[in-house]
């Protein structure tokens, strides 16, 4: 595209952005991508790839406590948070580089700093230029919501968390969805003692509820605490520094940390949107058709800055057929069916395609199969701890239309079977597969 500086700016090089930049500038356009603060991104630097090396981090305690039991004398176990933040911050600043490494290799200029709309084809950088573009993709992401409560500003978010100096002896944590309920976990696990305010009484809306409750019993036999229906009052910071958070409806409770935990909200907020008439909803998600146009003509966006499905894989896959479509003569559009997708909690969760709930509803006549068993190595552990497996038919044609499960390796076991869903293969075709013995993942071809 002559008579620009480039064919394509990017703002955000999260997971979306650097994926449609390398994508992009592979099909032999010229690319720039801004960045404010690391390449890598939300998952990265600060979401799922340091809180997977936390959850594994955590699954010690369980494991060290359990190898007795298998003849290991494994003295009395210590457990170093320092250590283990400081070596997860490292291999971040690896994949930091890495990603760097990658958009460089493929021509992709990276410009560290802030940069916002000036018009359709237009960018601003923080530093007082401002760069013209064929097109522009907006990848900001996500930021943590903190809800509008006295004191607020003495929480945290996941954006701090993989900072802590020192492990906190309570935390509370607010919310009940996708990072409330996988830190309770990892910081349980670490020795904090955790309580979970949520403020209505579910937890992991859009989860199957057995699932969900089968979660709800196990992190209350682990000593993980809940208060439901319980919105934040105030929020006193005490004069030895620990925390006395006030609730609708409850005692106050005492904390020496408060994680926000509530949602994230698209990252649009002085993006300079209204420059080139990008429309918003009222969430203030970037409205996008199909082929992740924007209102403007010449402005795309992908990932969580839209108002579609906020998960890694899902912007990366946007990012690609952005990239495909706009710059490699290959159109391309996301198919968001059956997506999985999974709860690294203590067990973890995972699932594809409808619960039982939305099945009844939206299908009428099903046929609902479960497995609930003890896994073998809890057994031999005396951890009495149940997993859970749900198969939801359409009762007619006998397809398989979701797959629930709660146990160690859910998410493992499900990324395989989620394509047997996404390929509409029957109950009987699951039935006719031989049982892979012994296994968790078994189960699957077994269920009444
Ligand atoms: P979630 O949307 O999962 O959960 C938000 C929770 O906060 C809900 O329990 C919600 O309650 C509650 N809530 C929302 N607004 C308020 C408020 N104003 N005051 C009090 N409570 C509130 O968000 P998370 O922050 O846990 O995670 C953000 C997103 O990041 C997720 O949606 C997910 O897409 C992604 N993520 C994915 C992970 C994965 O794939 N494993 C891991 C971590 C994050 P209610 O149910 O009543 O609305």
């Amino acid at each position: 595209m002559p008579g620009f500086d480039y064919d394509l700016f990017v703002i955000g090089a999260g997971s979306g952005g650097v994926r449609a930049s390398r994508i992009a500038a592979a099909h032999g356009a010229r690319v720039a991508v801004a960045e404010e603060y690391r390449v890598g991104g939300t998952c990265v630097i600060r979401g799922c790839v340091p809180k997977k090396m936390l959850v594994y981090g955590a699954h010690f305690a369980e494991d060290l406590e359990d190898a007795r039991r298998f003849g290991w004398d494994v003295g009395e176990p210590k457990f170093d948070w320092a250590t283990l933040r400081d070596n997860v911050l490292a291999d971040v600043d690896r994949l930091n580089c890495a990603y760097t490494d990658t958009l460089n290799n493929n021509k992709v200029e990276i410009i560290l700093e802030r940069a916002t709309i000036a018009g359709p084809n237009a960018v601003r950088l923080a530093s007082g230029q401002t760069v013209t573009a064929g097109k522009i993709l907006i990848a900001t992401g996500a930021w943590p919501i903190i809800p509008d409560v006295l004191g607020a500003e003495h929480g945290i978010t996941s954006n701090e968390v993989f900072h802590l100096e020192e492990l906190p002896r309570r935390v509370v944590i607010a919310g009940g969805g996708y990072i409330a309920n996988e830190f309770a976990g990892i910081l349980h696990q670490f020795g904090s003692h955790v309580t979970i305010v949520n403020r209505s009484d579910t937890i992991l809306r859009g989860y199957d509820e057995q699932i969900r409750d089968r979660l709800l019993q196990i992190s209350m036999t682990k000593g993980i605490e809940f208060r439901f229906n319980a919105p934040f009052e105030k929020i006193v910071k005490q004069e030895d520094g620990s925390l006395r958070i006030f609730l609708k409806g409850c005692e106050p409770i005492e904390a020496d940390a408060l994680l926000f935990a509530t949602g994230r909200r698209p990252h649009t907020e002085g993006l300079g949107l209204e420059n080139a008439g990008v429309a918003v909803n009222e969430k203030g998600a970037i409205v996008v058709g199909a082929d992740n146009r924007t209102s403007c003509d010449s402005i795309y966006a992908v990932g969580d800055v839209t108002d579609r499905i906020q998960l890694t894989p899902v912007a990366i896959r946007e990012g690609q057929a952005f990239a495909d479509s706009v710059f490699g003569g290959t159109p391309r559009q996301v198919d968001y069916s059956c997506i999985p997708s999974a709860v690294f909690s203590h067990p973890p969760i995972a699932g594809v395609g409808m619960t039982e709930g939305e099945a009844r509803e939206k299908i009428g006549e099903i046929a609902v199969y479960q497995s609930d068993f003890r896994p073998m190595k809890n057994v031999l552990a005396g951890r009495n701890e149940r997993s859970l497996y749900k198969m939801i038919c359409n009762a007619e044609t006998g397809v398989v239309v979701g797959l629930h499960m709660i146990g160690p390796d859910a998410p493992e076991i499900l990324q395989a079977a989620a394509i047997a869903v996404k390929a509409k293969l029957t109950k009987q075709a699951f039935d006719d597969t031989v049982a892979l013995h012994p296994s968790m993942a078994e189960e699957l071809v077994l269920m009444r």
